[in-house]
């Protein structure tokens, strides 16, 4: 992509009402503009890191063999009456359709899921089962002062799996733990991330959520300083909780975690029954009889997951986007002015591209050296390659990891050999 003819710009300043760090650095770049408070347009290159997200989650969710659906966000008062909730959740948008129909827009998809599922699941045959989407939400959060981390309207995945037998349940449960640690160590988020205790859902004593440490985290996290798992502050009220988690717990706290504030980009649940009952949604075992179906919940902030990748990776002069969720591999910053010199950048531009690597390139001509290097620091591609008079005097380009000081002097077949293999 040429920068010169990216429909967004970079601004001085991001103007921006929100005082995070996220929303003030991805709108400066021109990721994303705030429409209202707790809205987000997302621009080319936004879009861009937001789908590489979402393709790690679907990867990983396609491979713990979750099939993925699309529900409908629009929901009709009687399911929400079903289970109790359409009083009881504070951040449900309800709103008048035709006929005077009383509609919710969807801040979760339980209700939608169980019965959607259930006139399919039958006989023990058809289970394990389980079904994921990735998909807008929207909850009229009261403050949504964060950027992407508390939108009205922001993007989740969420996925509900089916179950015969407790045991089969905590199995599956187990595994996604495993493919949501992968998620965020794709997402450049892995050293920071960890599995937290938190409270339960109406089946299990427990949650997990997973909480990337962040100084500008809304929830705090004891971190066990001898393993890799965390307990979120607001289920340490409970000091029974901490000898399940901590067994020879000597009532010292400070003697067994560290803590930190976390930003929680991810949450999921063992549901039991409490869903199956509401919809009578049974299942035939082999026994002959009918049982309710045993479920999980499992949720992941995919935008949350962008504001937090700006929050945590970035530096003083701009964003830092970990390789598979860059919007491009490579920010080509032609400082060229001589016809046969540009010539020259563009071809180097051709030739990467035809080694299938993605190259964001500044060909702008009206652009001083010093802006062009500040905005490749704010826009974060992962790696800079500058083309100058100076560099194809001596037939070679200059090379630089975005969070590395150091430059290289490379060949270009140096570089393609780096960029084509970089460990
Ligand atoms: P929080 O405690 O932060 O309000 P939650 O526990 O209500 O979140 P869940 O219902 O568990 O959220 O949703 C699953 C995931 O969706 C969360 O872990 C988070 O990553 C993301 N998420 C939830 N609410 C928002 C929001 N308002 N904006 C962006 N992402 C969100
Ligand atoms: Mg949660």
């Amino acid at each position: 992509m040429r920068l010169s003819h990216l429909v967004t710009k970079t601004k001085k300043a991001s103007g921006e009402q929100d005082p995070s760090r996220n929303a003030a650095l991805l709108t400066k770049a021109g990721y994303i503009q705030r429409l209202m408070s707790g809205a987000y347009s997302y621009l080319p290159l936004g879009l861009k890191v937001l789908n590489n997200i979402e393709t790690i989650i679907r990867e990983e969710m396609n491979a713990l063999g979750a099939q993925e659906i699309l529900m409908p966000a629009l929901q009709p008062r009687e399911i929400w009456e079903k289970t109790g909730r359409w009083d009881k959740i504070d951040v449900l948008y309800t709103l008048k359709g035709a006929g005077d129909a009383d509609l919710a827009l969807g801040p979760t998809h339980e209700e939608v899921v169980t019965p959607l599922l259930s006139s399919f699941l039958k006989s023990h045959r058809d289970l394990p089962a389980a079904v994921y989407q990735i998909q807008t939400k929207y909850r009229n959060e009261a403050r949504a002062k964060a950027g992407l981390l508390r939108g009205r309207e922001f993007r989740m995945k969420d996925l509900y799996s089916f179950h015969l037998t407790q045991d089969d349940l905590d199995e599956f449960y187990n595994r996604t733990i495993e493919a949501y640690l992968n998620v965020y160590r794709r997402c450049g988020l892995g050293d920071i991330t960890y599995l937290t205790y938190a409270t339960g859902g109406a089946f299990s004593k427990y949650s997990h959520e997973f909480q990337t440490i962040t100084s500008s985290g809304e929830d705090i996290i004891y971190k066990l300083k001898s393993t890799n798992v965390a307990i979120n502050k607001e289920l340490v009220e409970d000091i029974d909780a901490l000898r399940d988690i901590i067994p020879d717990f000597n009532g010292q706290l400070a003697d067994y975690v560290d803590e930190y504030r976390a930003i929680e980009v991810g949450n999921i649940f063992k549901l039991g029954t409490r869903f199956s009952d509401a919809f009578s949604a049974d299942v035939t075992h082999a026994d002959g009889k009918n049982y309710p179906l045993i479920m999980g919940c499992y949720g992941i902030g995919s935008s949350r997951i962008m504001g937090t990748i700006a929050e945590a990776l970035s530096d003083d002069r701009g964003l830092i986007w970990p390789d598979e969720v860059a919007p491009f591999k490579v920010h080509l910053v032609s400082l060229c002015h001589e016809e046969w010199e540009i010539e020259q950048a563009n071809t180097i531009y051709e030739r990467l591209i035809k080694s299938g690597i993605s190259v964001l390139y500044d060909d702008r001509m009206d652009v001083r050296a010093g802006e062009k290097f500040s905005d490749a620091d704010l826009l974060g591609m992962p790696r800079r390659v500058v083309v100058s008079s100076k560099t194809l005097e001596s037939n070679s380009i200059e090379f630089k990891p975005r969070n590395d000081p150091g430059a290289l002097l490379l060949t270009l077949e140096n570089l393609e050999n780096i960029l084509l293999d970089p460990t």
